[in-house]
């Protein structure tokens, strides 16, 4: 399998973003494989989207979510407001969100525990900085945000955690990374993540590349065995290069026969 999320950040409002929904379904429509598809527009489009993709392949995603269920947490938002309309992955510990907002790897943690215990999907951003990459420190900076987030997390019965390698160089930059420097880096998660869940399996828990993906350089990465999919930003708002991604998402399942 191979998972797209489509990550539409601050970019689009309630109307382009049902405008842009429906796209993405026409960009299914007529395949025979088909990925994981997550889309992920802003909170305040997540009920209007949901009535496009409702009786879709296609899940719906948020882009952060707070680690308590109700209270006094002016502007936040709980995970059981995100169910109500039908979200079911949530991104987290984005590098936007880490850096412009501070957010610091404890309540990167709160927030994966607080997402797996009531039964939804975190989607995990981790990745070194240009300066980190630099400094040779890239599976340092990678180890210690996996160790951070994913501490007292148990990935019991169907439950998955999506993690997503994200250089933050790479990210909105046009600068993709390398495919063979993604798959060291990917080689690197996976091998760790096996000692952190021993016996859990690898579909549990996907390792997806982001970072100035496009139509062009998508199926480089998808072809490739250690990548199970791909976090697209500017890319999946452009229903043109998105429609490119999904077509290359597909060339590979049916070249893997699944
Ligand atoms: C992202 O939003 O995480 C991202 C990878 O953005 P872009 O594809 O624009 O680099």
């Amino acid at each position: 399998m191979k998972t797209l999320i489509a990550n539409w950040k601050m970019n689009v409002g309630i109307r382009e973003s049902v405008a842009l929904a429906r796209g993405t379904l026409l960009t299914l429509r007529g395949r025979k494989l088909i990925p994981e598809l997550v889309i992920c527009p802003s909170t305040i489009a997540l009920s209007e989207v949901r009535k496009v993709v409702a009786r879709s392949s296609v899940s719906l995603g948020a882009q952060n979510v707070f680690w308590e269920s109700k209270g006094p947490y002016t502007g936040e938002i709980s995970t059981r407001m995100l169910q109500e309309v039908g979200v079911s992955y949530v991104i987290l510990g984005h590098s936007e969100r880490r850096q412009e907002l501070h957010e610091t790897d404890e309540m990167i943690h709160k927030k994966v525990l607080y997402v797996l215990s009531e039964q939804m999907t975190p989607i995990l951003c981790i990745g070194e900085s240009k300066q980190q990459r630099e400094a040779g420190q890239t599976q340092e900076v990678i180890r210690a945000q996996l160790i951070s987030a994913l501490s007292q997390v148990y990935v019991r019965g169907s439950e998955r955690v999506l993690i997503a390698y994200e250089p933050v160089w790479a990210i909105g930059s046009g600068e993709a990374s390398s495919v063979g420097e993604v798959i060291e880096i990917h080689q690197y998660i996976r091998s760790f993540l096996q000692e952190l869940f021993p016996g859990v399996s690898s579909q549990q828990l996907p390792i997806l590349y982001g970072g100035s993906v496009d139509g062009e350089n998508a199926y480089g990465f998808l072809r490739e065995e250690m990548i199970d999919g791909l976090l697209i930003g500017g890319a999946s708002i452009k229903i043109n290069q998105f429609n490119d991604i999904v077509e290359a998402a597909g060339e590979v399942l049916e070249a893997q026969g699944t």
